[in-house]
C-alpha cells in the first residue's frame, strides 16, 4: 500500500491538529476547511478507498462513523445537524488515498453537493 500524508500524521511525522484518538481511529482538523467545523476521521490502519474495504473492515468502518457522531454530539452540533462524507476515487473527488470520513458542521449544507 502506498504511503500517504495521513499515514504520516498517524505516525506523528507531520503535524496535525488532533481532536480525537483511540486505538483504531484518529481525527484531526482539515487543513482546508469547507465549513466552520471540518474534521477528518481516519482509521490508523490504512485502507486506500472505500472500494478497498472488505467485510473484515466492517467494525472499523462502524467505529469511524460512530467516532464522528460522538464528536459532533459532544461538540454540540447534533441538534442543528451535520454532514458526513466519504469520497471515493476520481469522480468522488478523493485526493488522499487513505480512507477518511469528513465531518462538516456549523452551517447549512445543500443538496446535491457539487
Ligand atoms: P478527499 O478529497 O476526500 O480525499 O479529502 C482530503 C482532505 O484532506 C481535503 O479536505 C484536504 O483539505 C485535507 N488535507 C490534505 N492534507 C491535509 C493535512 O496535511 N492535514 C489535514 N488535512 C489535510
Amino acid at each position: 500500500m502506498s504511503d500517504t500524508i495521513f499515514a504520516k500524521i498517524v505516525r506523528r511525522e507531520i503535524p496535525a491538529d488532533i481532536v480525537y484518538e483511540d486505538d483504531d481511529v484518529l481525527a484531526f482538523q482539515d487543513l482546508n476547511p469547507q465549513a466552520p467545523v471540518h474534521v477528518l476521521f481516519i482509521p490508523k490502519r490504512a485502507i486506500a478507498t472505500l472500494d478497498d474495504a472488505t467485510p473484515a473492515d466492517a467494525a472499523l468502518l462502524g467505529k469511524l462513523l460512530l467516532a464522528a457522531a460522538a464528536y459532533a454530539r459532544n461538540e454540540g452540533h447534533a441538534k442543528d445537524g451535520y454532514r458526513t462524507v466519504v469520497n471515493c476515487n476520481e469522480y468522488g473527488g478523493q485526493t488522499v488515498f487513505h480512507l477518511h470520513v469528513h465531518l462538516l458542521a456549523g452551517r447549512q449544507m445543500h443538496w446535491p453537493p457539487g
